[in-house]
Order: structure tokens, then C-alpha cells, then sequence
């Protein structure tokens, strides 16, 4: 693996591989003892032109955790600023030597483009609509944790699906590792075409849920929208947001996830998601610095 860019890129060994290394890291995280050294030395790169909170900050830790050094690239004090281009501020930072670069863009496949100009292995933190590959692996490192398997488990991805990263990243692991995937989400968040073959599609709640292992929510991705597309919030809580009620239709031992940012009251209720029993939203955070200490040692470890 030279990077990271998506997980279409990746065979199911390569995502087995990456999961079993995330698996050991979680282990080692909570008995205390790794090898705090695996990437001293190293210079690492964040380069985030969208906000974020989970993923730049669990890459800053998970980087850290290792041994790492982490320079963190923000567009507001760049050069970008006196209208340097993102083609030059990207070759200039490669004449700097970075071990390795993480970038989330709002452009479709600008990591794969940056990969094809710089020395060092690209991140993919969250391209577009397109792909958060380290958003699955951490998903699925969670579901193997608490669910005890990826092969024939059934996910329901539900809600924005059409604008989401996350769904297209989840919904290829998902396929390549064996499980079954319902894409569930009313008719004008539903996508055109899909970033997999073999996918459910359902329009409600009531169709979509029954036997899901896991029901996985997205955010409405407002900033993808244009004004007239956006839902009403109370509207949509009413027909789409899930409660504990409507999680027990998956059934009684279902789990809720969610990549975050949550909006509660929207997507989810506030009671679900925090729900000690059936949330899986807190794990799923945990779970991001082990796998992306896995993703940074396997790709510029040792
Ligand atoms: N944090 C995820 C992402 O970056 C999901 C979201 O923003 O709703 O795509």
C-alpha cells in the first residue's frame, strides 16, 4: 500500500490486513504498552480544508501516539490567503520532505491528485461526496469489536446517503468484506446511481430497518446542498430522525451509529445517542486512533 485514498483501492486482504493491525492497536492502547517509537522521526502533514474535529484530531493523536511529529496546515494562515494556488502550496510542501500528508478537500479526488505530485504517501481524510476511507476502517473496526463480525451482518446506512462520503467509503468495505448493505433514505436524499453493485434500497424506516445488525445515520449534509433542498429539521426528525422506538424495529439488539457530527433531534434523538446499550457512536470515536495508527504505521512505520 503506497497510500491511502480510498477504499475502492483496497482488496478485502488489504482491508483485512489494516483491520487486524487496528485490532492490535486497540488492544495495545487500552493495556498500555506499544511501541511509542514506530514513527520517531517522522514528519507528518495535516492539510484540512474543511472543518473537522474527529478525524484531524484523531490522526494528530494517533500520529503522536507513535512517536510522530505533526504540522498542522491551516488554509487561514496560508499562502492561499494571497491567492497562492493549491497546486503550488501542494509542490511547495513537498519540497519540505513530509513523511507523509493527510488531506480532507471539498473537491472530488483532490487527494488522488495530490498523490500524483508529492514524494510521500496522501491520506484521504474526506474528499467531497466521494470517499473518508479511515471513517470505514474505524467503523468496521467497531462492528468486528462489538458485534463479532463483518461477514453476513446486516448495516442499514440511513439518511443523507446521496452527499455522503461516509455511506460510499462504508457501503464498499461493507460489500468487500461480505456484509449485506440496505441504503435507506427518503426518495430526495436517495443517490442516482451508486459507488457499489448489490445494494438495498428502501424509503422508510418501517421497510428498511427490520433485521438490521446495525443501523449506521448520516448527518444532512447541508453544505452540499443548495438553499431550496434543504428538509425542515422538525420535519424530518418526524419522518427520518431515530429514536429508541424505531431502533428496536431492527431489533431489540441493534446498535446505532454514527460518524459525527451528530445533529440531535435531527437524524437522532438525544436519548439514543447516548444510550449506554445501543450506541455504538462513542466506541466508534475511540476506535479512530487505533485504526489510524495502523493506517500511519503501515504506511510509513519502519
Ligand atoms: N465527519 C464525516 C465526514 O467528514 C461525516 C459528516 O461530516 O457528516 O464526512
Amino acid at each position: 500500500m503506497q497510500h491511502l485514498l480510498g477504499i475502492e483501492d483496497l482488496s478485502a486482504d488489504d482491508i483485512r490486513n489494516i483491520l487486524d493491525r487496528a485490532a492490535y492497536y486497540a488492544k495495545a492502547l487500552e493495556g498500555g504498552k506499544w511501541d511509542h517509537k514506530t514513527l520517531d522521526d517522522k514528519i507528518i502533514i495535516t492539510l484540512f480544508f474543511e472543518p473537522s474535529t474527529r478525524t484531524l484530531i484523531s490522526f494528530d493523536i494517533a500520529a503522536k501516539r507513535l512517536g510522530a511529529n505533526v504540522v498542522n496546515w491551516q488554509v487561514e494562515n496560508s499562502a492561499m490567503r494571497k491567492d497562492e494556488s493549491f497546486l503550488d502550496t501542494i509542490l511547495t510542501l513537498n519540497q519540505m520532505r513530509p513523511d507523509a500528508i493527510i488531506i480532507r478537500h471539498v473537491e472530488f479526488g483532490a487527494p488522488n491528485f495530490v498523490a500524483t505530485r508529492v514524494d510521500c504517501p496522501v491520506i484521504n481524510g474526506g474528499d467531497s461526496w466521494r470517499e473518508h476511507p479511515t471513517q470505514a476502517l474505524l467503523d468496521a473496526l467497531t462492528m468486528e469489536r462489538e458485534i463479532g463480525k463483518l461477514e453476513d451482518l446486516t448495516v442499514a446506512i440511513c439518511g443523507d446517503v446521496a452527499h455522503s462520503r461516509v455511506a460510499n467509503s462504508n457501503a464498499i468495505l461493507l460489500k468487500k468484506m461480505g456484509a449485506n448493505v440496505r441504503i435507506v433514505a427518503p426518495e430526495f436524499l436517495m443517490p442516482e446511481k451508486f459507488a457499489v453493485e448489490g445494494l438495498e434500497t428502501f424509503t422508510s424506516l418501517e421497510e428498511g430497518l427490520p433485521g438490521a445488525d446495525a443501523v449506521m445515520l448520516l448527518r444532512i449534509q447541508k453544505e452540499r446542498m443548495e438553499a431550496g433542498q434543504i428538509p425542515d429539521d422538525a420535519a424530518y426528525h418526524n419522518e427520518f430522525g431515530l429514536t429508541l422506538e424505531q431502533l428496536n424495529l431492527a431489533g431489540p439488539k441493534a446498535f446505532v451509529m454514527h460518524p459525527g457530527p451528530m445533529n440531535r433531534g435531527v437524524e437522532i434523538s438525544d436519548e439514543l445517542a447516548e444510550d449506554p446499550e445501543r450506541s455504538l457512536i462513542a466506541r466508534q470515536v475511540a476506535n479512530g486512533i487505533p485504526t489510524r495508527m495502523a493506517v500511519l504505521d503501515m504506511l510509513i512505520g519502519g
